[in-house]
């Protein structure tokens, strides 16, 4: 399983000349199963990027397959999809309908209990007060598939998820895939009473690699307990790394990547974070656009 990470950002996007090191661009994570299939985590706007590169191979060709899976619709998860080129390929015939062995498939999953569906979100965010093009008038062939917590398999991939402390709410994943396993937890706030929270311990145990949410700094997190005197962080839905090693350690994973970086945090600053945070667990990494992890 090959892990890409095309946009490590919360919040906004963040384009400039101090962030170029771990980049600028919000929550996008392209996964290759060992058997090829092309799943992809969010639609941030780090979507816009992967999808020029995809566009060189099938996805130009209108012959490309991926399976979008979307932790939640907060708009740093899906404002990159309306610029995701794939979406525009496909012919259409002459009384205007989509010839679909000529059109991208896309396989889209949300949560069944979200306040409203996927589809509806990204249907909202291409209206034409927002955006040019609505979602119906796409030319890819598109799905939608409604996660009720129940594991799914791509090929011979197996997708779990379970619910995370988030407002509004938020999917974690765990995607096991050739005796490997990879957990991504992003937009998750740690439990007030210093436990760990029980569905990230279950996501990620034995994980191979574990992508953890750590925005916050603790002193940004609960400034109070640091005698800072600063608007708190707490309750927005995002964590610390320290909280990531915490619960790694406890779930028995392996690697650790600490991404959904604060818009406000420059290069400078998440260079002093990870150092930080090395001294804790050496193996830690916060997470740079472009990286890319081979498991
Ligand atoms: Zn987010
Ligand atoms: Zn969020």
């Amino acid at each position: 399983m090959i892990v890409r990470f095309w946009g490590v950002r919360g919040s906004i996007p963040v384009p400039g000349k101090e962030t170029i090191k771990y980049g600028g661009n919000t929550t996008c994570l392209e996964v290759v199963t060992t058997e090829g299939n092309l799943i992809i985590i969010d639609a941030g706007t780090g979507i816009r990027v992967l999808g020029q590169q995809l566009m060189k191979e099938d996805f130009g060709q209108g012959k490309g397959v991926a399976h979008i899976f979307f932790t939640h619709s907060h708009w740093d998860h899906i404002q990159g999809f309306p610029f995701f080129a794939p979406i525009f390929i496909g012919k259409r015939n002459k009384d205007g309908k989509v010839v679909k062995s000529s059109a991208n498939k896309l396989h889209i999953y949300g949560s069944a209990e979200s306040s409203r569906s996927i589809e509806d979100s990204l249907c909202g965010q291409m209206s034409d007060c927002y955006f040019p093009v609505s979602l119906n008038d796409l030319s890819a062939t598109i799905s939608f598939t409604y996660l009720t917590g129940k594991p799914i398999k791509i090929g011979k991939t197996k997708i779990s998820t379970l619910p995370l402390r988030h407002p509004n709410g938020c999917l974690g994943f765990r995607i096991e895939d050739n005796g490997k396993v990879l957990t991504i937890a992003t937009d998750c706030e740690h439990p007030e009473n210093g436990e760990c929270d029980p569905n990230i311990l279950a996501l990620a145990d034995n994980s191979d690699l574990f992508i953890y949410d750590g925005q916050y700094t603790p002193e940004e997190y609960e400034p109070s307990k640091f005698n800072i005197c600063m608007p708190a962080k707490k309750g927005f839905g995002h964590s610390t790394a320290e909280e990531g090693i915490k619960a790694a350690i406890k779930a028995h994973a392996k690697r650790l990547v600490i991404t959904h970086h604060e818009p406000l945090h420059n290069d400078k600053m998440l260079d002093s974070m990870e150092k930080k945070a090395k001294v804790l667990m050496p193996s830690i990494v916060f997470a740079r656009e472009g990286m890319e992890i081979v498991l």
